[in-house]
């Protein structure tokens, strides 16, 4: 795979229409939101369900390429400040086009919503940061600071072509002071905007394997060393086990900022869980765990027992049995304490106890919250949606996990979408996937909003 730096035919038809130089320049929204649209269209309807993925066609229609699967366009900025980097991935899961309404790739507007693949996942941060670009372009904005632009191919689950790729083999085109992409968003209730969530750092994938060893034999003739038994009891005792609450910055400041906009029977449990008596915290805990359980995994290193295999027939008692734990580390855990950790609890040298090596990211700094980049987005969100900022540490691994290990202070955003639209079937990676028309817009805004005010010239 090959790339190169350019301001492709989007951004060159941007750059033709170019005013004379106003540093304070504004877009002129009625007319941009038909242009957003039109793109965001567009690119909803360019196939890159991921495999095979083929996202040369949104980098064809980003750049000017055909064979260029990542993009990389850089609107030079003084100097005075290092690069902003902003990305959005071109790919997007597969589809089951049987289950879908409107045709996942016609991007059909319905009743104020664009519906099909992509449109919260990530076709929404790839038009909004593609339209900043156009914007910052046409206008001459002057720029104390770079800003590139990625159009982004393998997020779902090929990030070898991807961020991989790009962090490995052309780091210097995109190293950045900081970054801008998915991952975080604007929660609505009931139509109301009640907060906006910046992920400003994620937990880390690191598999572990569980193997127990037995002697084999004919299962008419019950053995004590049976493996499947030992890795039954050993599963068990993880999964009552819940590794010790640990806050950093980011969810220190999340669960406060939570319990100050929440109602008080929840917020009770937000402020509880960070008492320092140990009883108020172990109840707070305990009903996070039952009834929110996406907050109980952000206090802690978690474990999920998520495969267990053994044996082949029933007559034969097999040697060996095996389960996968999935464990989502907090990026400070210490792998090597944290195995030991799960040795002690599982307590039985008939079963071996190793990381899988496979799915792993590497751990990286979270991104400040006095940074100029965080201050930027808080003032955005109180402008652009009249809504508190809340610092987040995601759960799940993003793209973002590579360029904070190399040291890029990370930030996810996203649009405002509806806090009861996932149970719904509405949610990312869904049958009805999409994304309500104003809130495209809106989000143009916020990204215009932030980008000039990280990067513009002062
Ligand atoms: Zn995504």
């Amino acid at each position: 795979m090959t790339l190169k730096y350019l301001v492709g035919a989007a951004l060159a038809a941007g750059a033709a229409a170019a005013l004379s130089a106003q540093s304070a320049a504004q877009p002129d929204w009625p007319k941009i939101e038909d242009e957003t649209m039109r793109h965001y269209q567009a690119v909803l309807r360019l196939d890159t369900r991921n495999p095979p993925g083929n996202e040369h066609v949104v980098a064809e229609y980003v750049g000017s390429d055909p064979n260029r699967t990542n993009v990389i366009a850089r609107l030079k900025g003084n100097g005075r400040k290092r690069p902003l980097l902003v990305m959005g991935h071109s790919d997007t899961v597969t589809t089951d086009d049987k289950k879908w309404t409107h045709p996942p790739l016609s991007a059909t507007r319905d009743g104020g919503y664009v519906y099909g693949r992509g449109t919260i996942d990530d076709k929404d941060n790839l038009t909004a940061g593609l339209m900043t670009m156009l914007l910052l372009k046409r206008l001459n904005v002057p720029l104390d600071r770079d800003v590139i632009f990625v159009s982004e191919a393998g997020e779902e689950g090929s990030t070898g072509v991807g961020i991989g790729y790009l962090v490995r083999d052309h780091f210097a085109d995109i190293d950045a002071e900081y970054c801008l992409a998915e991952g975080g968003g604007v929660t609505r209730i009931g139509g109301q905007v009640k907060y906006a969530t910046v992920q400003t750092l994620e937990k880390i994938p690191r598999g572990i394997e569980l193997v127990a060893h037995g002697i084999s034999g004919h299962g008419s003739i019950p053995l004590k060393s049976n493996a499947i038994v030992h890795l039954a009891g050993a599963v068990a005792k993880i999964g009552d086990w819940r590794p010790e609450v640990r806050f950093n910055e980011t969810t220190g400041t999340y669960f406060r900022k939570l319990a100050a906009i929440s109602p008080p029977e929840v917020a009770k449990y937000y402020r509880d869980i960070l008492s320092t008596d140990p009883k108020v915290r172990k109840a707070a805990d305990d009903w996070l765990f039952e009834n929110e359980p996406r907050h109980s995994s952000m206090l802690r290193t978690s474990v999920s027992p998520n495969i267990f295999t053994g044996g082949y027939r029933s007559n034969v008692i097999p040697s060996e049995a095996k389960a996968t734990l999935d464990v989502r580390a907090l990026p400070d855990e210490n792998p090597a304490k944290f195995l030991e950790e799960v040795k002690r609890v599982v307590n039985d040298p008939a079963v071996d106890v190793r990381f899988t090596g496979q799915n792993e990211r590497p751990a990286g700094a979270d991104a400040r919250l006095d940074s100029e980049a965080y201050k930027a987005l808080d003032a955005a969100a109180t402008r652009i949606y009249n809504a508190p900022t809340l610092p987040m540490m995601s759960t799940g691994a993003t793209d973002m996990a590579q360029l904070r290990a190399r040291g890029v202070q990370c930030f996810g955003i996203g649009p405002a979408t509806d806090f009861e639209d996932p149970p719904k079937g509405f949610g990312a990676h869904s049958d009805q996937e999409r994304l309500l028309e104003s809130e495209l817009h809106r989000f143009v805004r916020f990204n215009w909003d932030v980008i000039t005010a990280i990067a513009r010239a002062k």
